[in-house]
C-alpha cells in the first residue's frame, strides 16, 4: 500500500494558518479557496485528469463572486458571456413570457456579473490555479477512519492518507456521504437532460441574441445560451420520463428521442437541436436535505450533501459557495474543528435547502399543459414577481458566503 507523503498533514504538524484538509473530488468546489486561505489541501480525485466532456454551465453573481475573489475574473472574462437578457418563452408560438433586461444590471445590483460558461473552462482555469502537487488523480476514495486527532482516507490504488479534516467534495454517489450516514439511493426526479454544444455559425441564419432563452413547454423546457466566447451555443432539453435505468454524464447520443418529444415546438428549438452534432443524455436525481452534513472531522459540500434539480441553475454556485463559507469557518477557528464544521453546516443548510425546494418546484412550473395553471403562471411571470427577474433573485444574488452571519442565512 502506497502512501503520500505529501498528502495531508498530521495535526502535530499543522501550518499556523489553519487545519490541513483532505478534498475528495475535484469537482467545481472548494479546493482553491481553501488554498487561497493558506490551508494545507491535497485533492483526490478519482478520474484520470480533471475536466469534464462539454456542456454549458451559468455562473450567476453569487458564484462569481467568490471565483473573482479567488484570482478568476480574468479567466471568466476571456471565455465567459455575460447574458444580455433573460428571456422567457412560450413553447409552440415563442411568445415572450417575460424579458430581463441585464446588460450591466446584475453587476450594478449584486457587485458581479453572470457569465455563460463551457463547463470545461471553467474547470481549466481552476485547475490551473491549482499547483499539481496539490491534486492526486486516479484516487478514488473507498474508505475513511476518524481517529479523534485526524482522518485517514484509503483509495483504491492502495495509497492512503491522513488529513485533521476530510471533505467530501465527490458527487451526488458520494462515498464519503455514504460512509457517514449509510448508503442511500438518489431520488429519480423524473426528469432527463439532453445536453448538446453547437458552433455559433452554424445557426447564424437565426440571428439569436445574447440571451438566455429558457422555453416552458407541456412535459418539459428548452434552454439554449451562448459560451465559450459565443463561438458555441449550448443548449439543455428537459423531458419528464417515467423510469431511468442508468445514471451517467457521458451517455452519448439518443437526442432523437429528445426531437420527436419536441416536435410540435417552436422552429428555432427545432433547429437548434437538428444542428448539433452530438448530445449527451443524463437522468436528473435529487436528494432530500440531509439533516446533517458533517460527523466528527468530516463533513459534505456541494452535490454531495445538497444535489438539487438545475432548474434555478445553482447547484454549482452552491458548491462554490459551501468553499468560500468553509474555508472562513476553518480559518476563523479556535483548535476545535468540530465547531467549525458544525458552523458551516449551519450557516449552508437552510439557504441549500430552500434551493433544493425551489428546483423541485420548478419543474411542475415549467412543464405546464396549457390551461388554467398554465395561463396563471404566464400571467404571475409577466408582473416580473417570479424567477428570473432581479428582484426575486436577489436573495440568492447578493448572498456573501464568506460573511459568517447566521442571521443572514434563510431558513
Ligand atoms: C443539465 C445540468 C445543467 C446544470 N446547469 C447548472 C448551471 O447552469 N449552474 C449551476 O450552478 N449548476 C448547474 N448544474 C449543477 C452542477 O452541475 C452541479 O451541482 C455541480 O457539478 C456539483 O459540483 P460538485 O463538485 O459537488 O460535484 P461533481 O461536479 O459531481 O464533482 C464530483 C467529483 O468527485 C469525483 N468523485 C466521485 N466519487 C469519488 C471518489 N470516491 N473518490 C474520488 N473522487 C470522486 C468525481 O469524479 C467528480 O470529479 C447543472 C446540472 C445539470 C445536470
Amino acid at each position: 500500500m502506497g502512501t503520500h507523503r505529501a498528502a495531508g498533514l498530521r495535526a502535530a504538524e499543522a501550518t499556523p494558518n489553519g487545519p490541513s484538509v483532505g478534498v475528495v473530488g475535484g469537482g467545481i468546489g472548494a479546493a482553491l479557496s481553501l488554498l487561497r486561505a493558506g490551508l494545507d489541501v491535497q485533492v483526490y480525485e478519482q478520474a484520470p485528469m480533471l475536466g469534464e466532456a462539454g456542456a454549458g454551465l451559468q455562473v450567476s453573481p453569487n458564484a462569481a463572486r467568490v471565483l473573482h475573489r479567488l484570482g478568476l475574473a480574468d479567466a471568466l472574462a476571456r471565455t465567459g458571456v455575460p447574458p444580455l437578457a433573460w428571456h422567457q418563452r412560450r413553447w409552440d408560438d415563442g411568445r415572450t413570457l417575460l424579458r430581463t433586461p441585464l446588460a450591466g444590471s446584475l453587476e450594478a445590483a449584486f457587485g458581479f456579473p453572470q457569465y455563460q460558461i463551457h463547463r470545461a473552462d471553467l474547470l481549466a482555469a481552476l485547475a490551473d490555479a491549482l499547483p499539481a502537487d496539490r491534486v492526486h488523480l486516479d484516487h478514488q476514495l473507498t474508505d475513511l477512519v476518524d481517529q479523534g486527532d485526524h482522518v485517514q482516507a484509503r483509495f483504491a490504488n492502495g495509497a492512503h492518507a491522513e488529513a485533521d479534516v476530510l471533505v467530501g467534495a465527490d458527487g451526488i454517489h458520494s462515498v464519503v456521504r455514504s460512509l457517514l450516514f449509510g448508503p442511500q439511493e438518489p431520488h429519480f426526479t423524473g426528469c432527463v437532460a439532453y445536453r448538446g454544444l453547437v458552433p455559433a455559425d452554424r445557426l447564424a441564419d437565426l440571428q439569436l441574441e445574447v440571451t438566455a432563452q429558457l422555453w416552458m413547454g407541456p412535459g418539459g423546457h428548452f434552454i439554449h445560451y451562448f459560451v465559450r466566447d459565443r463561438r458555441l451555443l449550448c443548449f439543455v432539453a428537459i423531458l419528464e420520463q417515467g423510469t431511468w435505468t442508468r445514471e451517467s454524464w457521458t451517455e452519448r447520443g439518443h437526442l432523437a428521442n429528445a426531437q420527436a418529444a419536441f416536435a410540435g415546438w417552436h422552429p428555432q428549438v427545432r433547429a437548434i437541436m437538428a444542428a448539433t452534432d452530438d448530445a449527451f443524455r443524463t437522468a436528473l436525481f435529487d436528494r432530500p436535505p440531509l439533516p446533517r452534513w458533517s460527523v466528527g472531522r468530516v463533513t459534505l459540500l456541494g452535490d454531495a450533501c445538497h444535489p438539487m434539480l438545475p432548474f434555478i441553475a445553482q447547484g454549482a454556485a452552491q458548491a462554490i459557495e459551501d468553499g468560500a463559507t468553509l474555508t472562513a469557518c476553518l480559518t476563523a477557528a479556535g483548535p476545535d474543528i468540530g465547531e467549525a464544521l458544525s458552523r458551516y453546516e449551519r450557516l449552508r443548510l437552510p439557504r441549500t435547502s430552500r434551493l433544493q425546494a425551489l428546483s423541485a418546484a420548478n419543474k411542475t412550473r415549467l412543464h405546464l399543459p396549457d390551461g388554467p395553471r398554465q395561463q396563471a403562471r404566464d400571467a404571475e411571470l409577466a408582473t416580473g414577481t417570479t424567477d428570473w427577474s432581479v428582484g426575486t433573485v436577489a436573495w440568492i444574488y447578493e448572498h456573501d458566503p464568506a460573511i459568517l452571519d447566521l442571521a443572514r442565512s434563510p431558513a
